[in-house]
């Protein structure tokens, strides 16, 4: 069996999920194959060099459930700025987005998603913007306080601005999802980020295919597992 889990958004501000998180990382059953987690596991990276108690906290989780279940980490659209330390600590292993993983014969793609809703055009040069390397050079050679009030000030900015988008423009653009899937030659796509969680059915080069969206973890916890019987989305208590 393996498992998907995404938009945690964990942060000091909401220690119930993050006691959800650990007693989930504990309780993995012994038949996990492997953890997949696909994008904002935390609210906000501002880089491997920000050791605080909380950060090393979840590392530590991570690490101790490594023993026992493989962990694959994806960058989400919060938490993108993980490097080569924050692998080494957490013995978790970063995977791209997107990436594509055969299981018990078929082929998934695994996205965070962000990607995917092309409509939202200033979110997408911005997203651009923070993924260049010579902009996460010049963020990551500033002070950690710095980082953490730009953070703060693109968090606020970014609320803003959402709060004046339609509601599709922030869901994916389903032409894109058509397009990411024939490229990828996949009738499998699982992914996150929208907090839509939900199973839609399309159609990819006339062969029938479905998208899996996780939920983010709130009200409830999400997950996607595989197993014998395929792919199911679930949702259970936090508490
Ligand atoms: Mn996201």
């Amino acid at each position: 069996m393996i498992l998907f889990i995404s938009d945690l958004h964990l942060e000091i501000k909401r220690p119930d999920i993050t006691r959800a998180f650990f007693r989930y990382l504990k309780n993995l059953p012994a038949q996990t194959e492997a953890l997949y987690i696909l994008g904002d596991l935390f609210e906000v990276w501002i880089g491997d060099d920000d050791h605080s108690a909380f950060n090393m906290e979840v590392i530590g989780k991570l690490r101790e459930a490594s023993e026992s279940t493989k962990i694959h980490i994806m960058r989400g659209n919060r938490d993108f700025l993980y490097g080569e330390e924050f692998t080494k600590l957490s013995h978790c292993q970063l995977i791209s987005d997107p990436s594509l993983i055969n299981y018990q014969g078929h082929n998934y793609l695994l996205m965070h998603g962000d990607s995917l809703c092309t409509e939202d055009h200033s979110y997408m040069a911005f997203r651009e913007q923070v993924r260049s390397p010579a902009w996460q050079a010049e963020i990551l050679a500033q002070p950690i306080e710095q980082r953490h009030n730009l953070a703060r000030q693109l968090r606020e900015t970014s609320l803003e601005a959402n709060s004046q988008k339609s509601i599709d423009i922030m869901d994916v653009t389903p032409d894109e999802v058509l397009k990411v899937m024939a490229k990828h030659q996949v009738t499998r796509l699982i992914h996150g980020h929208t907090h839509r969680p939900g199973e839609h059915t399309v159609e990819v080069n006339g062969q029938s295919a479905t998208r899996w969206v996780l939920g983010d973890w709130d009200q409830y916890g999400w997950q996607i597992q595989i197993d014998d019987n395929g792919p199911l989305l679930s949702k259970f208590s936090l508490e």
